[in-house]
């Protein structure tokens, strides 16, 4: 029996004109479970109309009783993610513990969107000018779309929607049709928290959908996630008409390795965090640059540590799950073929990977790749998969230049024991977010998210003070009430006395 995964409009499950639906697969055993609706351009009409019509109520509902919603909601979450956990891990294949990592990480930005009445705040100057007082205050947009990527089905939305409902807008989200579930779950668990109908509607489906909410006027914001290709598309499409987009695209992050380093420590944490979610992270390190004669000592760390990695089943307890779908197992093992090809020497190759599952599930075991140079394409492209390239560079100066040459700029970090090569990495580094001695440095719920040059379109990353600021606009009102005591016309420009 395979599932219907349908929209969320009104409250309510909203089944759409019925235009097409694609499969929903479990990457553990290759079955299709279920399928989604894709929306037409008209059931996309029908959502926004329906997030147009909630916002003035939602808007004008007290900050408290807001608040409340989001405490029943971040307390049902906290009860109840392992469900939701499990629905991850059917549609992703990440392990189960992986997904409920995912979950937590997301509740902590709906712990942080409960503090929205003091995020809020405005700031008063009185008597600005005599009688006269000014005051700012940040008003929410209306209704602002979410498209997330297939990767985080569940902490990609949440490092948005608390935010914007907190803030009082009302949230259209098209989540990635490959693993759609989750977000009709989360809507579920929004209904049970008292949100009202119409605040948070899910329009599931594909390119259609997205250019509705990217082209139309009643949308007032655009939160994306996904490949740098299609996240330069939203921002330059979505910004002419007349939106602000936050446009967060692919990666290719680099740990610099120097000789002083813990070799032990950097190993561990290459492995981590080269194949955990099987590399399907965009905060993923995917190469390692080695300064010296450091590689010589540490890529047999980290095959040794690698070829431990049990891979099979995420419900079973395995250590790395499949790909999400057979089209990019294949694309990542030809990644590696050309690596082969190009030269590169493959240390340990996740081709022949014996898995603890599912003859047609898809596997790919982690594979290490040293010798790789920045022209071979498995240096190039964002891989997206368990694929650990090792380059090596002679010294500090010429690590920092090829890691600030790569045209994506999401995550790096530095793994030593000099704290003065640490504070010149970063400060001279090209990233939106560093790390030192930590290989995924992902900002907590109270900093903001987000990458440089080709891994953010738009000025604003997520989450954090940037969030706030992104969900809402500013209004600097100056008063003055009149005072009998001092009348009169004045034609005069307004001047501070
Ligand atoms: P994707 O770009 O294929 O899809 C992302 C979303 O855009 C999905 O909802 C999809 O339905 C929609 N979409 C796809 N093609 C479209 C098109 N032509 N026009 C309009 N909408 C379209 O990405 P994915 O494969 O789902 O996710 C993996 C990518 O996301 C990787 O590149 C990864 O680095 C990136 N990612 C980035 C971050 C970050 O914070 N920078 C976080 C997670 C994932």
């Amino acid at each position: 029996m395979t599932k219907e995964i349908r929209h969320w409009v009104d409250g309510k499950e909203f089944t759409g004109s019925g235009r097409d639906t694609a499969p929903v697969t479990d990457p553990a055993t290759g079955e299709i479970t279920g399928r989604v609706q894709l929306a037409s351009a008209d059931d996309t009409r029908a959502a926004i109309a329906s997030a147009k019509a909630a916002f003035p109520a939602w808007r004008d509902l007290s900050l408290t009783k807001r608040t409340r919603i989001l405490f029943r909601f971040r307390e049902l979450l906290e009860q109840r993610k392992p469900e939701l956990a499990r629905l991850i891990t059917a549609e992703h294949g990440k392990t189960l513990p992986d997904a409920l990592g995912e979950i937590s990480r997301g509740q902590e930005v709906v712990e942080f969107a409960c503090g929205m009445p003091h995020l809020l705040k405005g700031a008063m100057t009185e008597n600005a000018s005599t009688s006269v007082d000014v005051s700012s205050i940040r008003q929410p947009l209306g209704p602002v779309a979410v498209v997330s990527p297939f990767n985080f089905p569940a902490m990609v939305p949440l490092w948005f929607f608390p935010v914007a409902i907190a803030a009082g807008n009302t949230v259209v989200l098209k989540p990635s049709e490959k693993d759609p579930s989750a977000s009709i779950w989360l809507a579920e668990l929004w209904a049970e928290a008292g949100l009202p109908p119409g605040v948070f509607t899910v329009v599931q489906g594909d390119r259609t959908a997205v250019e509705e909410l990217l082209t139309h006027p009643d949308i007032k914001a655009v939160s994306f996630v996904g490949s740098t290709p299609v996240a330069r598309y939203v921002y330059t499409t979505a910004s002419a008409h007349g939106k602000r987009v936050q446009a967060l695209g692919g990666a290719k992050n680099h740990m610099l390795v120097l000789p002083d380093a813990d070799l032990d420590i950097t190993a561990d944490a290459a492995v981590s965090a080269g194949f955990g979610s099987a590399g399907e992270r965009c905060m993923a390190v995917s190469v390692v640059v080695a300064v010296g004669d450091v590689a010589d000592r540490l890529v047999p760390l980290i095959a040794e540590r690698a070829a431990a990695i049990k891979v099979g089943d995420g419900t079973r307890s395995c250590d790395m799950g499949p790909l999400v779908t057979a089209e990019h197992r294949d694309r990542v093992a030809g990644y590696i073929a050309a690596g082969e090809k190009d030269g590169a020497a493959v240390v340990l190759d996740g081709r022949h990977v014996q898995p603890d599952g599912d003859a047609n599930g898809f596997w790919l075991g982690p594979t290490l790749l040293d010798h790789v140079t920045p022209t071979m394409s498995v240096y190039q492209a964002e891989i997206f998969g368990p694929v650990l390239a090792v380059v090596r560079a002679e010294s500090l100066d010429a690590a920092i230049g090829l890691i600030n040459a790569n045209p994506y700029g999401n995550g790096a970090c530095v793994f030593t024991r000099d704290g003065g090569a640490a504070r010149r990495f970063r400060h001279e580094i090209e990233a939106g977010m560093v790390g030192v001695n930590v290989p995924v440095p992902v900002p907590m719920a109270y900093y903001s998210f987000g990458g440089w040059k080709n891994s953010l379109f738009g000025d604003t990353h997520a989450h954090g003070a940037e969030g706030v600021h992104f969900f809402t606009r500013g209004k600097v009102v100056t008063s003055r009430w009149p005072d009998p005591a001092r009348g009169g016309l004045n034609l005069g420009f307004p001047q501070n006395d």
